[in-house]
């Protein structure tokens, strides 16, 4: 059936509020005003999005910000900016491979294990999408997630199909897959 995806999309990103709140940084979400109604697989937007929010705010500094911009042409396009540390052009490559972390010495205060993006990337070919990624060392990231949200691209069964993949499926989700 039909998402509301305006409401579900502010409602996700509202889980980063108090954080934001909490380490004084910017933080804002746009919508175009085209009709937001689409067919999407709820679980599989909500696990790219908590990914994408999250390497967005624990990769920038407190005070900075973090925008996310959605529209719905015809594909729904969802953009998760941050002005934070941003990756060079020699990672870029590689940060949606499994286990690929930027830094990895051991005085890396930041948690994680390297697998949220490899998972959002998943997901979002396996809604028939895309995840992309632009960004400049010192200057911030972009991602850049695009979904078909028409019924036609919509196959249940292909879905779960892909998704039989479990292995790709952060142990931290697993329970809701
Ligand atoms: P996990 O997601 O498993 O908790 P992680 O966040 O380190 O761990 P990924 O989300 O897969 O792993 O990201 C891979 C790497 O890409 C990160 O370790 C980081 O080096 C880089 N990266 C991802 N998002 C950003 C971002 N918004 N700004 C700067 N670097 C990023
Ligand atoms: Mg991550």
């Amino acid at each position: 059936e039909e998402t509301d995806l305006r409401r579900f999309i502010a409602t996700l990103c509202s889980a980063f509020q108090s954080q934001a709140d909490q380490r004084q940084m910017e933080y804002h979400i746009m919508f175009d005003d085209g009709n937001g109604a689409g067919v999407v697989d709820r679980d599989k937007i909500e696990k790219i999005i908590y990914n994408l929010l999250s390497n967005a705010f624990k990769f920038t500094p407190d005070g900075g910000r973090v925008d996310v911009e959605v529209r719905k042409p015809s594909d729904l396009v969802i953009r998760i900016r941050d002005n934070g540390i941003g990756i060079s052009s020699a990672h870029i490559p590689f940060v949606f491979d499994r286990f690929y972390q930027v830094d990895t010495s051991s005085t890396r205060f930041r948690e994680g294990t390297g697998i949220g993006l490899a998972l959002a990337k998943e997901l979002a070919e396996t809604h028939k999408g895309s995840l992309q990624v632009i960004s400049t060392e010192g200057k911030g990231s972009e991602f850049i997630l695009a979904v078909p949200v028409d019924r036609e691209h919509y196959h249940a069964d292909d879905f779960t199909q892909a998704s039989g993949k479990k292995d790709m499926v952060d142990p931290r989700y697993r329970e809701s897959v």
